[in-house]
């Protein structure tokens, strides 16, 4: 009887203590967890230590699944520079976010994390989120956004005219781009959490490739990108990209604002 309550009481401490209020054992108030910026989950795809899967979870409005070519290519560029022995799968939801005119980037982030299916850290797998909703996003010219460390949009309807013309690139190329692109936001390029020892992020545009063979270069989110990159679209990372993902892994590049570790 005695170590029942010891146990109680320990059982109460431990969800005290990470928990706002705790006032009276029925109103729980549970502190939100922490959202992060885009690159705040880096580290945990780039190692393995901690979350040895990754499931990336498609959130698509009726109408709006993406290419498979889409998901394909993401799974392939992610294996190519996180660690996830237990492998990188995809799981797609039908939704309907519900919501009214344009979206904002706290649109996205409340209407993300109504739908997540589990916290983005759940055991040893890592969950990023990307939704493809109906509608355009504030600033009509822009394909998609990173709005926090695990959670991207892209805009369909956007993305459906930003084809080039005689439909090069197609609006598949163009959705293939603007995914792993966005991915790359939440991977931390470029130079998000961390200062490049190279000097590839453009002047004009933070966060962004001036490289434009690569697919973090900054056009490739926005809606006349066909008149910025002529010939094909990049849909990769560039030996920068990666060497600073390389870097960020083993160690040798600082890197700040983690969720995890
Ligand atoms: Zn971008």
């Amino acid at each position: 009887m005695k170590s029942n309550q010891i146990v109680v009481l320990l059982v109460a401490a431990f969800f005290c203590s990470g928990l706002s209020g705790c006032i009276g054992s029925d109103s729980f108030d549970i502190l939100p967890e922490k959202k992060g910026v885009p690159g705040g989950l880096t580290l945990a795809c780039l190692r393995s230590s901690m979350y040895t899967s990754m499931v990336i979870e498609i959130d698509h409005e009726p109408g709006y699944r993406p290419f498979s070519s889409s998901a394909d290519m993401l799974v392939e560029r992610l294996n190519s520079v996180c660690d996830k022995p237990s492998g990188i799968s995809v799981e797609y939801n039908e939704v309907d976010f519900q919501h009214e005119g344009a979206w904002t980037a706290q649109d996205v982030r409340d209407k993300g994390w109504e739908q997540k299916d589990t916290s983005p850290r759940d055991g040893t797998t890592l969950y990023w989120q990307v939704l493809f909703p109906a509608g355009t996003y504030e600033t009509d010219s822009v394909l998609g956004v990173a709005v926090d460390a695990s959670t991207v949009a892209l805009f369909g309807d956007s993305i459906d005219e930003a084809d080039g013309p005689f439909g090069r690139p197609s609006v598949e190329d163009v959705e293939n781009s603007v995914l792993v692109h966005e991915v790359g936001h939440l991977l931390g390029l470029v130079n998000l959490v961390y200062q490049s020892p190279v000097d590839h992020e453009d002047d004009e545009h933070p966060g962004h490739s001036n490289n434009e063979d690569s697919v973090m270069y900054w056009a490739v989110e926005s809606a006349d990108v066909s008149n910025f990159i002529f010939g094909t679209l990049p849909n990769d990372f560039d030996n920068d990209d990666r060497n600073d993902l390389a870097g960020l892994a083993d160690g040798s590049i600082e890197i700040r604002d983690q969720l995890w570790p």
